[in-house]
């Protein structure tokens, strides 16, 4: 959960804490914000996804081809007057004259569930791929990445971010961007410290959020 802090005198902001995308296109699952101990740089660490899933997904359609009159009935009482808010007696009629389309174009997973409840009811089914859905976050791996913006940040508008070199090491290791001290970047801001800009004002906490 990123917190925001900003200094008292001059009105210094910088960010810690981590939070994850809702829109994975671009390869990378959430950021990291980190703040420079030593001159008050906002940076980010930028997380690759490292699995992106298949291209795309198939669409299913499940067919009740047999069924024994009691799974008939497990059928058309859970499955048709549940999902398909039929009648009762719609649902036993649809039933009595198999094959049953259950589904006609469903993902895997439900697939997955029908089979395991009706399996064991010697319920004999067949699944056809009929179509498929793309995945959108389907892409290439990519790597984590360092942000930073280019001046410290005064004052509530953000400055836009610029992207760095990919990184491999720890953060204790990463330099900082501005002022290029190591191991001073943290995600773990200390509230009453100092402020590493102006050295006069302390930082206290405007707001925590969540995504
Ligand atoms: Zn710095
Ligand atoms: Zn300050």
């Amino acid at each position: 959960m990123p917190s925001e802090f900003k200094c008292s005198v001059c009105d210094l902001r910088l960010s810690g804490g981590r939070y994850h995308y809702h829109g994975l296109q671009d390869g990378y699952s959430g950021r990291t914000l980190l703040a420079c101990r030593a001159c008050g740089g906002q940076h980010a660490i930028e997380h690759a996804m490292q699995d992106r899933g298949p291209k795309s997904y198939p669409l299913l359609k499940v067919t009740v081809q047999s069924a024994s009159t009691e799974a008939k009935s497990i059928i058309a009482r859970r499955w048709l007057r549940k999902e398909r808010s039929m009648s009762y007696n719609e649902a036993l009629e649809a039933v009595r004259n198999l094959p049953l389309v259950l589904h006609d174009r469903a993902h895997l997973h439900v697939v997955e569930a029908v089979q395991k409840e009706l399996d064991p009811l010697g319920v004999q089914l067949t699944v056809e791929v009929v179509g498929e859905h793309s995945n959108t976050s389907y892409g290439p791996i990519q790597a984590d990445r360092l942000l930073f913006t280019p001046e410290r940040q005064f004052g509530e508008h953000q400055q836009a971010w610029t992207i760095g070199p990919n990184i491999t090491q720890d953060v204790g290791e990463i330099c900082c961007a501005l002022c290029g001290s190591a191991e001073n970047l943290t995600a773990e801001i200390e509230p009453e410290i100092p402020c590493p800009s102006c050295n006069q004002g302390r930082l206290s906490l405007v707001s925590e959020w969540i995504t």
